[in-house]
């Protein structure tokens, strides 16, 4: 369980309006954590005092949870109702569409946890990227995590140069990654699992580095310390994430 220490400074801003009644949960929320494994709602008060370094190691807490079959308690419309003046997520995950993949589930995270962008092959564009200055700025995440994972069908399609309606366009945003591979020269196509692999691994490398690139909040927030922008592959066959 967190420590959430004596830290009580709130330096947020109002997002959701209701503050203080969703801030009045919090004492009891984690007197009930204490008790037992039972999660923890976020508040402003336990945003507040988590690090991007932090909120880091909760993710890969939640993952090793979920990987071991031992989630925490978590009664979901208490949470809704807790949550429901004011949000405090402590993360911001962008990820894939897949079905195998949610980010919520397998970070063993709850209502009010974590924002989750979701997208075919895990990019960000402009839109994304609002919405992640919009978690990071005005919502206070620490920590914007790219996930991508093993045998992602975009990415395989982004190797097969696959045309299909408007996912071509989503498909374009993924060869900088497939033309950022070398080698592989016997076969560069989805056939070959360990290219899709590297592609997959290449890409959450070059969406983490464009989110610095093309968000100077994001980057000056990273600059000063104040959110994290990390990686990390998540495996379909084991449920596990490893970060990069
Ligand atoms: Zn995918």
């Amino acid at each position: 369980m967190e420590d959430l220490g004596s830290d009580r400074r709130s330096f947020l801003k109002n997002v959701g309006g209701g503050l203080i009644a969703a801030g009045a949960v919090s004492a009891v929320a984690q007197d009930a954590a204490a008790a037992g494994h039972e999660a923890v709602t976020q508040t402003q008060e336990t945003q507040a005092a988590i690090t991007p370094q932090k909120a880091l190691q909760m993710l890969k807490d939640g993952n090793a949870r979920f990987v071991a079959g031992k989630p925490l308690k978590r009664d979901y419309l208490a949470q809704v109702k807790a949550t429901s003046a004011g949000q405090f997520p402590f993360a911001a995950i962008v990820g894939c569409i897949d079905s195998r993949e949610s980010a919520t589930l397998t970070f063993d995270q709850g209502i009010g946890d974590v924002f989750a962008a979701r997208i075919a092959g895990n990019f960000v564009n402009d839109d994304l990227l609002g919405s992640l200055e919009f978690a990071c700025a005005a919502a206070g995440a620490k920590l914007i995590l790219v996930v991508g994972h093993s045998e992602c069908g975009a990415i395989k399609g982004a190797c097969d140069d696959v045309v299909l309606g408007n996912l071509t366009q989503t498909l374009a945003n993924l060869k900088p990654a497939v033309a950022a591979v070398s080698g592989f020269d016997s076969d560069r196509s989805s056939a070959n699992a360990k290219f899709v692999q590297a592609v997959a691994e290449k890409n959450v490398e070059l969406t983490v580095a464009r989110i610095k690139q093309r968000s100077a909040i994001l980057r000056d927030m990273a600059e000063k310390g104040d959110i994290g922008i990390e990686g990390a592959m998540y495996d379909v066959h084991t449920g596990k994430v490893m970060f990069m």
